[in-house]
């Protein structure tokens, strides 16, 4: 094992635990039960043991057709006959141009331009960066403030973490961040009337008392199209999108759509915002958008935007902001791959079809004692684990009963992460239905164990 560098697993398992900090992760936790990943095949990854696993939460919600699939491959390898790396400050490179003709041309209608970057917290970061100078290259000096949904995330970074809203993650770096103004997402589990429709109206109106008092100083709005990722999987009532784009709309405030987890897919359309026909101003993509292979992310842009950081070096309009890796070429040309076989192989319809499928699949989950709530959107899924059905009490923290359900599904031959207690799963989009069968039978038997 080892693979070509011939360490013996006992070996390997010493030096992660002995160099490595992982993110995400309470090294502790690591210490007891580490893992270390060396293959995968399809929707398979294998460890160093040789044990295999079935990629329950696509490698963290990217991955698509699988790994190793034969034609990204080709495609990186191809590439690497060329070149792997230039710069893209000045200077375009081939696969950059092409992908950016091919994401405009399946983007929602608007969006014209492409701004790269490596990771779905720099592309939002970008966002924000470009909405914010927006209103300055305007001259509407006083519009700088950001409004996001509770329990929003949209990154890591200083910035990111600032239109986030999860106190778990955000809450210590406070005096770190800029405050952004926080409207409530529109969660039906827990509401008192337990009615999407009630939910959708007064949180709408809510924003839109916020916007009244306030938009002249709001530059824009961030959100999770759809369904909130690690805030818990938390979807949103029909209307409730469409609703937040026409308040935009009415109070002239940018609407920045976050597709990094929700693109490609994943929500049975190629973007989430098409499900209500919504247009953004700007939208963000990652993840997905190699089909789950190497970092490459974007910032899409209407033309209105774009213009308004256009002219002469001297009006000092530029948008300054880049990194070393942006329009990667491999990255690129991976994501080129990945959209052909989009193409070639229908997967939105799939994915589609899939949706529903699990939805049946996932409906028996429901009967076991400590399932609260189901929340599914396409291929994206939370499980919300309870103490107790009726209240929806939930269990205490310190028992960590969404993560020892993952352990022991780990175990049980399925890797995925907890969001507290809230089991996430979402299976790549190449998984089969037997495949995903035997999924939900893992996330069942898992549940059970640990609650
Ligand atoms: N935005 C959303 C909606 C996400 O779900 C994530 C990651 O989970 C990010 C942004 C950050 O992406 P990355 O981890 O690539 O920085």
């Amino acid at each position: 094992s080892g693979g070509r560098w011939k360490l013996n697993p006992q070996q390997l398992l010493e030096k992660s635990k002995k160099y490595m900090w992982l993110p995400f992760t309470q090294m502790s936790d690591y210490e007891r039960d580490p893992l270390i990943i060396e293959s995968g095949e399809g929707v398979v990854v294998k460890d160093i043991y040789g044990k295999e696993y079935l990629d329950g939460n696509s490698s963290l919600w990217l991955n698509v057709h699988g790994h190793r699939k034969a034609e990204i491959d080709e495609a990186i390898r191809k590439q690497l006959e060329s070149i792997a790396h230039s710069t893209l400050l000045g200077a375009a490179n081939v696969p950059s141009v092409l992908l950016a003709e091919r994401l405009i041309n399946i983007a929602p209608e608007g969006l014209t331009r492409v701004f790269y970057s490596d990771s779905g917290a720099t592309a939002v970061e970008i966002a924000v960066k470009m909405a914010y100078q927006y209103w300055q290259n305007k001259g509407r000096s006083e519009k700088t403030k950001f409004v996001t949904l509770s329990n929003g995330y949209h990154g890591d970074t200083v910035g990111t973490m600032s239109v986030g809203s999860i106190d778990l993650y955000h809450k210590v770096y406070t005096s770190l961040l800029f405050d952004a103004l926080v409207v409530p997402f529109p969660a039906v589990y827990r509401h008192p009337s337990g009615d999407a429709q009630t939910v959708c109206n007064e949180s709408l109106q809510s924003l839109r008392e916020l916007f009244e008092k306030r938009h002249s100083e709001i530059a824009g709005l961030t959100l999770e199209p759809l369904i909130q990722g690690a805030g818990g999987m938390n979807t949103m009532p029909r209307g409730y999108l469409k609703g937040v784009e026409s308040l935009c709309r009415e109070f002239d405030i940018l609407l920045i759509a976050d597709e990094v987890a929700t693109g490609f897919g994943r929500t049975g359309k190629m973007f989430a915002v098409e499900h209500e026909g919504v247009r953004p101003d700007l939208m963000t993509v990652a993840k997905g958008l190699t089909g789950g292979y190497l970092p490459v992310a974007a910032t899409l842009a209407t033309e209105q935007v774009y213009d308004a950081f256009y002219g002469e070096y001297e009006e000092m309009k530029t948008f300054f902001h880049g990194h070393s890796y942006t329009g990667n070429q491999l990255g690129c040309a991976a994501a080129l791959a990945n959209l052909d076989i989009f193409e070639r192989e229908r997967l939105v319809e799939q994915a589609s079809d899939k949706a529903k499928l699990l939805s049946e699949l996932l409906h028996d989950l429901g009967e076991l004692d400590h399932v609260g709530d189901i929340r599914q959107c396409g291929l994206i899924c939370g499980i919300e684990l309870v103490q107790d059905q009726k209240t929806k009490v939930p269990f205490p923290f310190k028992w960590r009963v969404g993560y020892r359900s993952t352990l022991k599904m780990r175990e049980l031959g399925m890797l995925t992460r907890p969001l507290g207690d809230v089991i996430v799963f979402m299976p790549p989009l190449a998984a089969t239905e037997e495949q995903l069968g035997e999924m939900v039978r893992i996330l069942k038997e898992g549940i059970v164990w640990a609650t």
